[in-house]
């Protein structure tokens, strides 16, 4: 068959979370640090708003979004990052997923590239590949805490290069950038005006650095025409089905999304966009309470996880996930054998970073923890 230039193998990700639930399903007691979502509840406020616009006729909406959820996402950014964006200036999609396919489709053709930091989010390649274009992954190692480099930035660019992806807090790696980096970052983009920028911060609100989080956006708002920055309520509201997500960026970028989305799905689901509105209108205690239960959770697994002599985990800034470093270098093996084990983790090589596990905390602390020790006496083979 032609026509899909993106491998049928799927995810990685889903591969191992459907092995673990074969394995549960013959009565196997396996512990699941796959998936990355969120183990909470949406807020009430968001379900109440979405019960109450259920009963009302919802007919077709426009394909950027309701003016409700426009205008909710523009205050929600002015008030979290005092970034301000004007309504032609913001698109809303099934999730940051399609904003960001939207966006590839839209802009990319056959040859061109996008730079993707590795480690990365394992969909970019793949979005990449089916538009077309092609991903040209740049190494960050743990050393440099799997940040994305001005030199290493500088090397990877050519003249057919239409994206940089920046994705922070990182999903795998947790890492997030300094304000120093990322001026170091814009100061290498302004001399590759060709090269667009995509802002990836659907974790931005889980945390745990002392300092302020930055935004590209918001350390160089000179590169403002240039900037995607992308968002949802899938990770902070804990709404990863509700299938929400935006995108802010320039006005003309923002109507070729629009046009792509109106073929595509028309719109998401208007009785989804409603509650997206609620979350990030409504109050937001929850946040600050997630992060510190997040936070809870990754001390907890990295204190178990630190006592093996066959692991070295880098301690993440953001999002929910550890990467450790595995002393044998073989993750697909390693994987195998902590799923025989009762643990499903999904090998780095996923991510573009062979020689990893990614492991999930957004599952409760008891289990997060009865997983960890079972990655450690395995690995350094204690029973
Ligand atoms: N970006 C990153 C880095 C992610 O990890 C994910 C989901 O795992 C997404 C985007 C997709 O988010 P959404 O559910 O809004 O499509």
């Amino acid at each position: 068959m032609t026509g899909c230039p993106v491998t049928p193998s799927g995810s990685p990700i889903l591969e191992m979370a459907r092995r673990a639930a074969e394995y549960r399903a013959e009565g196997r007691r396996i512990i699941d640090l796959t998936l990355g979502e969120p183990d909470f509840a949406p807020p009430v406020h968001a379900v109440r708003a979405a019960q109450e616009a259920a009963a009302r006729p919802l007919g077709y909406a426009p394909a950027n979004g309701i003016p409700e959820l426009r205008r909710a996402a523009r205050r929600a950014v002015e008030r979290d990052r005092a970034l301000s964006y004007s309504d032609a200036e913001v698109a809303v999609g099934c999730g940051a997923k399609q904003v960001i396919f939207n966006a590839f489709f839209a802009t990319l053709g056959p040859g061109d590239e996008v730079i993707i930091p590795a480690p990365y989010w394992a969909s970019y390649p793949d979005l990449v590949r089916l538009c077309g274009a092609v991903p040209v992954i740049v190494p960050c190692s743990a050393d440099s805490g799997f940040r994305l480099a001005p030199d290493a930035l500088e090397a990877a660019l050519t003249a057919r290069t239409r994206w940089v992806v920046l994705n922070a807090p990182g999903n795998p790696s947790g890492a997030t950038y300094s304000h120093d980096t990322l001026t170091g970052l814009a100061e290498v983009l302004r001399r590759h005006p060709s090269a667009m920028i995509l802002s990836d911060e659907i974790y931005a609100h889980i945390g745990y650095a002392e300092g302020e989080y930055f935004s590209i956006a918001q350390v160089a708002p000179d590169l403002r025409e240039r900037i995607l920055l992308v968002d949802g309520v899938s990770k902070a509201y804990a709404m990863t089905g509700w299938r929400v997500g935006w995108g802010f960026g320039p006005a003309e970028l923002v109507r070729r999304i629009t046009a792509v989305q109106t073929q595509n799905c028309t719109q998401t689901a208007t009785v989804s966009q409603i509650a997206a509105a609620a979350a990030l209108e409504g109050p937001q205690g929850i946040l600050a309470e997630r992060c510190g239960t997040y936070r809870r959770r990754r001390d907890a697994a990295l204190a178990i996880l630190r006592q093996s002599r066959h692991l070295d985990t880098v301690e993440p800034d953001g999002a929910f996930y550890l990467l450790p470093r595995l002393a044998s270098g073989d993750d697909l093996a390693a994987a195998d054998t902590l799923l025989e084990a009762g643990c499903a983790t999904v090998p780095g090589s996923a991510f573009g970073a062979p020689g990893h596990l990614r492991l999930s905390f957004a599952t409760d602390l008891a289990t997060l923890e009865e997983g960890c020790r079972i990655i450690v006496a395995t690995l350094d083979g204690t029973p």
